[in-house]
């Protein structure tokens, strides 16, 4: 080069080199503030029914004039824990498999109208429990072909849906409806539930984000529903979003890859005829 200040040049290298560094250890430190926060949440909601159940079998074991109705009763609410503590894990397992990449996407080809019908079978029982009436609002006639972990995406939305009964009103409802974008499918899963305040729209979809811990662990969640949805639907190299009002209601959108159908098939019945 012809530089005439390569004192000048050696410096601007040197500070270049420092910005770097600085970058890479700002970076290292949020990931260690990252790993430390999760191991406090995890022990956190490890804690929680942990103790409950402690507490309800001593109840039992210390109780002297030994109470079978009231054994039984604490027995359930134990019982009620120990399911939350294995959700948990389940959960906890699906998230750190899905990120380490352990969970391969096997992309097939479906029809995303069968898997909404089979969705709403598996949940209708669900929904009615919680007086919440399942609508799938279908605006095409034809099935709507996708390429997508039919598996995976049959979970997205059982837990969005899910999560819509959770912290839904009873008397409201749930619908699906479907779009067709140019090469993609959106689809919108909309409640008329509690709704969500805008401030915390940005952090919903961490992991253990709740809004009203104490709601959402009596409701029974693990905290790391909406956290798997996100990385599935990424996964997929497509994308997740929520609008909501308080008060109103919430809904979820995400999209979905399209087959394209290729203009031969619309082609070729003309030709017949
Ligand atoms: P959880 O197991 O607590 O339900 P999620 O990851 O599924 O965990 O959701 C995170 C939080 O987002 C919930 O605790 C709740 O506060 C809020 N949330 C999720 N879905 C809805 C919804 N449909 N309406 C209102 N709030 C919601």
């Amino acid at each position: 080069s012809t530089s005439t200040d390569p004192i000048g040049d050696v410096e601007q290298e040197v500070k270049e080199w420092a910005r770097e560094k600085k970058s890479e250890i700002e970076q290292l430190r949020s990931q260690e503030k990252f790993r430390r926060e999760f191991l406090s949440n995890i022990s956190h909601e490890f804690k929680t029914p942990l103790f409950a159940i402690q507490g309800y079998i001593e109840a039992i074991v210390e109780d002297e004039f030994y109470d079978t109705e009231m054994a039984m009763q604490f027995l359930k609410k134990a019982e009620k824990n120990v399911d939350r503590l294995s959700y948990l894990i389940k959960d906890l397992d699906e998230i750190s498999k899905l990120e380490s990449g352990e969970i391969p996407i096997n992309y097939t080809r479906f029809k995303i109208n069968d898997l909404i019908k089979e969705v709403f079978e598996q949940l209708e029982l669900k929904a009615k429990q919680h007086e919440i009436k399942l609508i799938f609002k279908q605006k095409y006639d034809d099935a709507i072909l996708v390429s997508a972990d039919r598996d995976k995406i049959c979970q997205v939305m059982i837990n969005l849906i899910d999560n819509s009964f959770k912290y839904g009103k009873p008397g409201g409802s749930t619908s699906v409806s479907l779009f067709e974008l140019h090469d993609q499918v959106l689809v919108e899963i909309t409640d008329e539930g509690i709704g969500i305040n805008e401030k915390h729209l940005p952090r919903l979809f961490e992991r253990f984000f709740r809004i009203d811990s104490h709601r959402s662990r009596e409701i029974g969640g693990s905290g790391l529903g909406l956290a798997i949805v996100k990385h599935i639907i990424e996964a997929h190299q497509q994308t997740i979003n929520v609008r909501s009002t308080e008060g109103i209601g919430s809904t979820f959108g995400f999209t979905l890859q399209k087959v394209m159908q290729s203009p031969l098939k619309q082609v070729i019945p003309t030709l017949k005829s």
